[in-house]
């Protein structure tokens, strides 16, 4: 950090906008950069300077400015009133500047912008005289200094300003500010300093630079304000960047019916199309576009209103489009016939512009696929994948709150976990409405369909519950009054009440009554199949479908899937699933198999439990041909059975309960009794490191080899058939290479003799998710054939928390405080859990040169997990059917990624 008198000295601490440039953002804040660039390109922009993000961390870190910058702002203001042939404030001719605070990444939370500064008592008069004796302009200007000043540099609640506006309007029987005249205007101004002085103790400081000093030291301020903070921990932006503040001169749109202000797209922000979009308002200053104090007009009625403007305008909306090679958006004034650009920037996007504007620049030969593909990503395809309501007609949301997990959930209302767990149960699909959730909720909002809360943000307990298990959620909307003791809420005079229907749409955060029908996505039906992208006019799903074809040809990351039956194998293979990766055999021993595993688990004799297994075999067998001949060829990679035996059986509660009941009867309970023996025999502490996986194999005879014989002879069966099969064996929870060579030194003679001279190949190997697996993961790769990481139990005996226990208990808190940016859980914990990827990998390839590495945990779905697996040279990522598009797009990304993007 620069010291007041050492580094300081000689330090440039402010730019003039001819001297910065685009890529100046980290130092001149993103408007300041974009200011400097639009200058230089010699587009209209008023003259002004930026202050450097490096004053305002100087000024942050010793609380005082550095040295010389008070005299370089004189400087730079003095070279300004050159330019302009005015003074800051001078009474008979005032210069009039505005104070913009503007950060590297644009920040809500953050100061805002303070225009006409210069005005006081005296130069209101001049300003009058200059604007021809516009002096309703002069008071206007005058009481919007006061009224800005007063909220952003002083802290006077902004309703006072905003009351005493009404009242003058209310006064005058109008509604519209354009009514109030320059008396009526002059009058609010006494108003406004009378509110001024209560609020601060002072008077509204009359001399100019004092009013721009103020201003610029409360930007800087505004940098730590609480909201701001927050803001940054959530985006994951360094507390230390700063702001930038932009001084410029005035230009004035409420001078007149010939002046005005507008803010523009360069193409549909929302769809992508082509052709400008705007919002033109005039007679009007600054933000009153965007306050919506007065209707706007289309942009494309200033072409009647000033053709001559509005020409000069869309001229350079091309000519901004062409230098920076991507949709922008502006603010400009209209100064009596004069246009003056204020801001540029790359504008924002909805997911559906992102894509199809990408296309399109291609189309136009602006930019070429590569950097089409890097201009999208997962996140945004994600977001296009997710099934969407079909409103028929123009239907008018109930209410609407923050769209914190993305779908479309349609159900009855409950108010309490227990009561959407007992309607979820007899099949009802229902919407869990709580003003707020806790941890005590998470039985409910698993039941559930869809989570609504009044109240919490982003961050909140549902949002990120609900984000972690996919589930659709609309938080924070405070127009409910929810009261769950009667089991209703109210909203707008209406009262929906337990077990009325509504739909909640977690993309937009809208809240219809009723049942709204929902579709699939054209993309997922693209996806499926069902729509081709040539055939159909869809843009957007042309735009799709070329760059998804641009990341196949771009990726070395193979994508595969996770998926347990042939159903689920077909679906991910039409999402472009390229062998599955991980398929659980856990259900294999569910449904009517429970009866077979009871038998396994009760047998006293080896001669019992070879029955049970035996009868198992043929099961076991169906379900891997079926699979097999849905992958057609592809890689299958099969886990041993992982969870703990007892997880099949009924629960220790409800056994001693019948074993009980039946004794008192008087009954015959000998099986119960049995069973109840065994559960309690069983019984866990800590289930999650107890006798699971590997150890299972190794402690229950014949179970493993079971298995492994299933497997093999579904893939003989398959190749008996002439259809390629290619079985990789995985043994999970591995921690010790003894634990694989056990296992593998029996499969390997079943093998052997299974496989003959069919000609099947049949590889073994092991997930790498115990800490202890990655770390000895050179002598493990001395007798694994392969090596997938299970980043979910890697993440959980990593930090050592149960994802069940820890998502619902303590997470929104550890977010809250920034502990991590975003669940370890859905985002792979690169400096943790990441590094024993990292070790694993290389020591492993280092034992076994071409070692076949992969990943079958959620990351493998994760944009950000992606890029990283890609970066460890791993040769593929699995995840579910419906994250493989997004996995695809993400392995493509990463391929052509050289630089770490920081766009926000
Ligand atoms: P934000 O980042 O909130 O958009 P800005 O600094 O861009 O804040 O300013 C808010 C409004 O004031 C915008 O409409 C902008 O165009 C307008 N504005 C800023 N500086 C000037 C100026 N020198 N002359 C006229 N209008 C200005
Ligand atoms: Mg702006
Ligand atoms: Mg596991």
């Amino acid at each position: 950090m620069a010291s007041r008198d050492t580094a300081s000295v000689g330090h440039k601490w402010v730019y003039d906008f001819t001297e910065g440039n685009r890529e100046l953002k980290d130092l001149l804040g993103g408007k300041g950069a974009n200011l400097a660039e639009m200058t230089n390109l010699g587009l209209p922009v008023p003259p002004g300077f930026t202050i450097t993000t490096e004053a305002c961390q100087a000024y942050l870190a010793s609380g005082t400015a550095p040295a010389e910058l008070a005299e370089q702002i004189t400087a730079h203001l003095t070279s300004l009133e050159r330019a302009m042939g005015k003074r800051l404030g001078d009474p008979s001719d005032p210069l009039l500047v505005s104070v913009r605070s503007g950060a590297k990444f644009s920040m809500p939370g953050m100061m805002e912008t303070v225009l006409n500064v210069g005005l006081n008592d005296a130069s209101v008069t001049g300003l009058a005289a200059q604007a021809g004796g516009n002096e309703r302009f002069a008071w206007d200007s005058y009481r919007r200094l006061i009224q800005m000043f007063g909220k952003t540099v002083c802290e006077v609640p902004g309703e006072e300003f905003e009351h005493a506006l009404d009242g003058a309007k209310r006064a005058k029987g109008t509604t519209n500010d354009l009514d109030l005249d320059a008396a009526d205007l002059r009058a609010l101004v006494d108003t406004y300093k009378t509110i001024f002085r209560k609020h601060t103790g002072r008077d509204f400081p009359q001399t100019p630079r004092e009013q721009l000093d103020l201003a610029i030291f409360a930007v800087f301020g505004s940098w730590n304000a609480e909201r701001a903070v927050l803001y940054r921990r959530q985006e994951r932006i360094p507390a230390d960047l700063g702001t930038a503040v932009n001084v410029v001169a005035m230009v004035f749109g409420n001078l007149g019916p010939d002046s005005g202000t507008g803010v523009a797209f360069t193409r549909d922000p929302a769809s992508g199309a082509q052709g400008i979009y705007g919002d033109y308002l005039a007679n009007a200053q600054g933000e009153d576009v965007v306050a919506g104090i007065r209707s706007t007009v289309p942009l494309q009625e200033l072409e009647k209103l000033d053709p001559r403007s509005y020409g000069e305008l869309l001229g350079i909306m091309a000519r901004l489009e062409e230098h920076y090679l991507d949709l922008c958006d502006i603010e400009f004034t209209i100064e009596r016939g004069k246009l003056w650009m204020l801001q540029t920037r790359v504008g924002k996007r909805t997911a559906a512009a992102a894509f199809v504007i990408a296309g399109q620049l291609v189309d136009e030969g602006l930019i070429d696929l590569d950097e089409a593909l890097h201009r999208v990503n997962g996140a945004q395809l994600a977001q296009l994948m997710f099934p969407r309501f079909r409103l028929e007609h123009d239907v008018a949301p109930l209410a609407a709150g923050i769209g914190a997990s993305p779908g479309a959930a349609v159900g009855k209302v409950v108010f309490s976990a227990e009561r959407a767990v007992e309607l979820a149960g007899e099949g009802e699909s229902v919407i869990l409405v709580r003003r707020e959730t806790s941890p005590d909720d998470l039985p409910g909002m698993i039941a559930a369909q869809g989570i609504l809360t009044s109240r919490g943000g982003k961050t909140s307990h549902a949002a990120v519950v609900a984000r972690g298990m996919g589930k659709t959620c609309v938080c924070g909307a405070d127009a409910l009054d929810v009261n769950v003791r009667s089991r209703q809420f109210t909203v707008d005079g209406q009262t929906v009440r337990e077990g009325e229907v509504v739909s909640i749409d977690g993309t937009t955060g809208r809240i219809y009554r009723g049942e709204v029908p929902v579709s699939p996505s054209e993309v997922v039906r693209y996806f499926e199949g069902s729509l081709d992208a040539t055939e159909s006019g869809d843009p957007l799903v042309q735009a799709v479908h070329r760059i998804m074809a641009h990341a196949d040809e771009r990726r070395r990351l193979r994508v595969r899937t996770n998926a347990d039956t042939g159903e689920d194998a077909a679906r991910a293979r039409r999402f472009g699933a390229e062998g599955i990766g991980l398929c659980r055999t856990e259900h294999m021993f569910l449904g009517d198999r429970r009866e077979l595993v009871e038998r396994l688990i009760l047998a006293r004799t080896d001669a019992d439990r070879q029955e049970a297994l035996a009868a198992l075999l043929p099961l076991q067998r169906n379900d891997f041909v079926e699979i097999f001949r849905e992958m057609d060829g592809q890689p299958v990679t099969v886990r041993l059975i992982d969870p703990p035996l007892h997880e099949f059986l009924p629960p220790l509660e409800e056994l001693a309960v019948n074993v009980a009941v039946a004794q008192e009867r008087g009954q015959d309970a000998a099986k119960e009794e049995a069973l109840l023996t065994a559960v309690r025999r069983m019984h866990e502490q800590n289930p999650m490191l107890g006798l699971r996986g590997v150890r299972l194999g190794l402690v229950i005879p014949g179970l493993f080899a079971m298995q492994v014989r299933a497997i093999v002879e579904a893939a003989v069966a398959c190749a008996r058939d002439g259809q390629v099969a290619r079985p990789e064996i995985m043994v999970p929870l591995v921690g010790a290479v003894q634990e694989l060579e056990t296992v593998r030194t029996e499969a390997e003679k079943i093998i052997a003799e299974v496989v003959g001279d069919s000609g099947v190949e049949v590889l073994v190997g092991t997930m790498i998710e115990v800490p202890r697996a990655a770390l000895t993961a050179g002598q493990i790769a001395e007798a694994a054939e392969f090596f997938s990481f299970g980043t979910n139990d890697l993440t959980q005996m990593g930090w050592g928390f149960s994802r069940d226990d820890v998502e619902g208990a303590f997470f929104w808190r550890y977010l809250e405080l920034g502990i991590f940016g975003i669940s370890p859980f859905e985002s792979i914990d690169r400096d943790g859990v990441g590094r024993l990827v990292r070790i694993a990998t290389e020591e492993g390839r280092a034992a076994r040169p071409g070692l076949k590495i992969g990943v079958c945990g959620e990351h493998g779905g994760d944009p950000e997990s992606v890029h990283f697996f890609h970066e460890v040279g791993l040769d593929y990522v699995s995840c579910s059917p419906f994250r493989v598009p997004v996995a695809r797009l993400e392995a493509g990304r990463a391929a052509i990624t050289t630089t770490g993007s920081d766009s926000r």
